[in-house]
């Protein structure tokens, strides 16, 4: 059983798939490139190269592979420029076509890649972890990051399709899981009352039923905000809602040195924080912090930072943000669960406040 929706982008709409095994798809995919004669190239990370060795000799067969470093340190310059050598190596001319197929760390290197590559060639997802399915296999970010900062460097590059398959999250060690199930959860808040509310019913587990369905919606809602707003052009709504709970999280992942926190966990202090922001400029009830809590804790998600961490760093990180327009960070709050907005110039004190509540100080 597969299940299709389809993003819409002009002359660079693509299909996502979805389903628990995609391997049919995915080779009736191959064999039609193969004839029309177009060479394929397959980016993965060594531990899904180990991991899914078999699936992934079943889906691409003997085209070549390219395993990367697992982890953040290689969506670097260096690497991009492994990958672009691989490619060229392998032979692809202009119709040569790349496989992504891992977490969000291969999925942007390697779209990367294709958008470099001859200054641009096609490129297929195969996200393999929780995150990358529901984030950022929409949207055509693709980029590196600098020693100055996280994606620093990159393109806009829309994939030709994304295959969902979730069995691969089996296999998906528990704190992977859950970090993918913060942007789940922040998907919900901004944009799916009802997805919440199951949610907060049950929270999602790897081998869940619902999985499938859920990974789809959270598709859903982020492709309708990527269709009306695909390179984050709009000043209100539009992409930057999907940055409900970035604003803290970036600061705590950037204050902490990238070496405590995995993003989706700084994000899920950041819901808790952004919820808190919310409450104070009265815009949500206590009851409804209470929910968001309630709900990041049962995905077994910090709701708090763990140790205190200084807020004056944290502020001065905040402005300094990659979204911050002039010096004032711009913060994305909850009008309701299941609906957000953006507001550019909050008081200072009100975030501070929000920061304290998460625990920092
Ligand atoms: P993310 O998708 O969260 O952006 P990564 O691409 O770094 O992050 O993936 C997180 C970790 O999970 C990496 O160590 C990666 O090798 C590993 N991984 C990816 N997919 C799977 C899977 N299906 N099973 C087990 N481990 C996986
Ligand atoms: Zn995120």
């Amino acid at each position: 059983m597969s299940d299709l929706l389809k993003v819409h982008l002009g002359d660079r709409s693509y299909p996502i798939v979805f389903g628990e095994d995609l391997t049919a798809q995915v080779h009736a995919i191959a064999a039609e490139l193969a004839f029309g004669g177009r060479k394929i190239a397959v980016v993965t990370d060594r531990n899904v190269a180990r991991i899914h060795a078999k699936a992934l000799r079943v889906l691409f067969g003997e085209s070549p592979t390219l395993a990367v470093a697992a982890g953040e340190g290689s969506k670097s310059v260096a690497e991009l420029g492994r990958v672009l050598e691989f490619l060229a190596a392998c032979g692809l001319d202009r119709s040569g076509v790349v496989f992504a197929a891992g977490g969000g760390v291969v999925g942007d290197l390697a779209g990367f890649a294709a958008a470099c590559y001859l200054r641009g060639i096609d490129y297929y997802q195969v996200p393999t972890t929780l995150l990358a399915m529901v984030d950022s296999s929409v949207g055509g970010k693709t980029g590196v990051n600098l020693k100055a900062g996280k994606n620093l460097a990159g393109a806009f590059h829309q994939p030709h399709g994304v295959f969902i398959a979730t069995g691969f999250l089996r296999t998906l060690p528990a704190r992977e899981f859950a970090a993918g199930a913060a942007e789940v959860i922040k998907t919900a808040l901004l944009g799916d009352g009802e997805l919440f509310a199951k949610l907060e019913q049950s929270p999602l587990s790897p081998g869940d039923a619902r999985l499938a369905g859920v990974v789809r919606r959270c598709c859903e809602i982020k492709a309708g905000i990527v269709e009306a707003d695909e390179r984050e052009r709009a000043g209100e709504g539009g992409r930057a809602l999907l940055n409900l709970g970035h604003t803290f999280g970036h600061a705590i992942e950037q204050v902490t040195g990238y070496a405590q926190y995995l993003h989706g966990e700084a994000v899920a202090v950041g819901l808790c924080a952004a919820a808190r922001l919310s409450r104070r400029l009265g815009l949500i009830p206590d009851s409804d912090v209470a929910r968001v809590e309630a709900t990041v804790a049962a995905h077994a998600l910090p709701v708090r930072v763990r140790t205190a961490l200084s807020i004056a760093s944290l502020m001065a990180v905040a402005a300094r943000d990659k979204k911050a327009r002039g010096g004032s960070p711009r913060f994305v709050v909850l009008k309701a669960v299941g609906r957000a907005s953006v507001v550019g110039s909050v008081a200072p004190d009100a975030v501070e406040a929000a920061w304290r509540e998460v625990g920092c100080s």
